[in-house]
């Protein structure tokens, strides 16, 4: 019988991969496709995930060290100066999909995971002690047994339908979006700023989202060739005999958005090449991530609109967030209730996110209306507060789980601590083991009992904490700022090691 099963070789799938394979466990991966996806759907990681990523040293095989956070952002199509936050944590990667994935692959295989392509989940049962699994591959229907399944088949799973787990919320129909590689004339580019001259409306600065009373444009001057992508308020449902797209479909379409016939000529270079055309959007939050032994993670739980690029930032963490604990269930030392804490952790996470995600699509729609709600909200956002509000809310820097104890950072994502030696926090947690750092010299007896799952740090650090907890997912589980921490703090540590990390060996 195989420990577990991930049923889809998306981005998510492959890094719950590559965390349960770390924590000791060895999934098999099963994917429907024969070969990679040639289809890109995320131009870039915004938010925390970009941390996650270089706490694995994962970063580095994508683009190098980690570069500081992004000075602006876009939030509903209004500028985010982030120069205003007294502390900027939105980080983004500007790297496609489809080379997220391929690295996830990599490492996964790097790390001994199988991955089976061509060999499609069909069906399900499952009683107390495993699930069955019906698979057609390339050789035909077989069958199989696993501890765990994980469902991370995307947002039409396959694995949430068969585990009858609902999909509440809403589909809208009323939105058209446009995605096109396409050249631009360089006479209508800013040399300055590599925004776009467009007569009627000035500079669209790059990478902008460009509200109009009947849409929104983006122009993207990607190093490997520039993206226009356009979204258009249209009651016009999904057609099946439906031609496919053409450059003069994104022609018309940004006329239409901006009233100018902009002069859009065929991509450079060998392609593939992009034009997507993609009719209404749906929010839909899973009713449970749990059902029995199978699980759920990223779109197959939870779909929301594409705006502001949080889909891999939720998706990526929820695989980082279950991966240890289902490691620790298979592995035979979590303690009660560890699994369901996947749940009670990255719900309200994405509840956050498809609120955001909601609040921008309104903040995107055609009116008079929502063009005085947007210069109110324009005003609201050159308070710094507010700035550090929604990029805390966008970046997932907000996020708190349940603290032990009333110490700031307890609950929190851990800093980016550097060790007076030199050593980062991200180059202690590649291998994705809970660590104890004592900047207090005094703690290491505390870990008797669980050095087999615990690894101890010692050293110093500017910090806002004298020791830490951190769990393999990037978060405290527990943090102290004193210098000698006397026996109530101990306790508290010895609380929260239980509660995270299972009984001690010698009780
Ligand atoms: C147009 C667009 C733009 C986006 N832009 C961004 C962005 O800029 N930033 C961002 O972070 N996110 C973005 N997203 C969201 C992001 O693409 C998704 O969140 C992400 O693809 C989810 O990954 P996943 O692994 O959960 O699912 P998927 O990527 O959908 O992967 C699921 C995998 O499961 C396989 N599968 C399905 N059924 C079965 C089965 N029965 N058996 C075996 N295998 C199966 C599929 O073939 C697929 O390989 C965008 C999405 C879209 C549509």
């Amino acid at each position: 019988m195989e420990d577990v099963v991930i049923a889809g070789a998306g981005p998510n799938g492959l890094m719950l991969a590559c965390e349960l394979a770390l924590a000791g466990v060895r999934p098999l991966v099963l994917e429907r496709l024969p070969e990679p996806t040639t289809e890109n759907r995320a131009n870039g990681l915004v938010g925390q995930v970009v941390r996650l990523l270089d706490r694995r040293g994962l970063h580095d095989r994508l683009a190098g060290p980690i570069a500081p956070p992004a000075p602006a952002f876009v939030f509903g199509a209004l500028r985010l100066d982030l120069t205003l936050a007294e502390r900027n944590p939105l980080h983004i990667l500007g790297v496609p999909q489809r080379r997220v994935a391929a690295m996830l692959e990599d490492r996964a295989t790097e790390l001994g995971v199988e991955i089976h392509r061509g060999h499609e989940l069909t069906g399900l049962t499952q009683d107390a002690g495993s699930v069955t699994l019906d698979v057609t591959g390339p050789g035909g229907p077989y069958r199989l047994a696993a501890r765990y399944l994980v469902g991370a088949d995307g947002g039409r799973s396959v694995t949430r339908k068969l585990a009858g787990i609902a999909f509440p919320g809403v589909t809208d129909d009323r939105t058209l979006s446009h995605t096109a590689n396409a050249t631009v004339p360089a006479e209508l580019t800013d040399p300055d700023s590599g925004g776009l001259h467009v007569p009627g409306h000035g500079v669209i600065p790059p990478f902008f989202h460009y509200r109009t009373e009947t849409g929104l444009f983006v122009h993207a001057p990607f190093p490997a060739g520039p993206l226009i992508s356009t979204m258009e308020w249209a009651d016009a449902p999904e057609s099946a005999d439906e031609p496919p797209m053409t450059l003069d479909d994104m022609r018309a379409s940004v006329r239409r958005v901006l009233g100018f016939d902009l002069p859009l000529g065929e991509p450079e270079g060998d392609g593939p090449h992009l034009l997507r055309r993609l009719r209404g959007r749906n929010t839909r939050l899973a009713a449970r991530f749990r059902e029995g032994r199978v699980l759920l993670v990223g779109d197959a739980a939870h779909v929301h609109s594409a705006v502001g690029g949080p889909g891999l930032n939720l998706g990526l963490q929820d695989a980082a967030g279950l991966g240890w604990k289902l490691a620790a269930t298979v592995r035979g030392w979590a303690p009660a209730g560890l699994l369901d804490t996947y749940e009670s952790e990255r719900r309200p996470v994405a509840e956050r996110v498809v609120m955001h995600t909601q609040a921008q699509s309104a903040l995107l729609a055609p009116g008079r209306d929502v063009t005085a709600l947007r210069d109110l909200f324009g005003e609201l956002l050159r308070l710094p507060s507010a700035v550090q509000h929604v990029a805390d809310l966008m970046s997932g820097a907000d996020v708190r789980y349940e603290p032990g104890t009333d110490h700031p950072l307890d609950g929190r994502w851990a800093p980016d601590l550097v060790l007076a030696d030199g050593t980062r926090l991200a180059e202690l947690t590649t291998t994705a083991r809970p660590l104890l750092l004592d900047f207090t010299g005094s703690l290491g007896d505390e870990l008797r009992g669980w050095t087999d799952r615990v690894d101890l740090v010692s050293g110093h650090a500017a910090a806002d904490a004298t020791a830490l907890l951190i769990r393999p997912d990037g978060y405290v589980a527990w943090a102290t700022s004193s210098a000698a921490p006397d026996d109530t703090e101990r306790k508290a540590l010895h609380a929260a090691l239980e509660r995270w990390f299972g009984r001690p060996l010698d009780a």
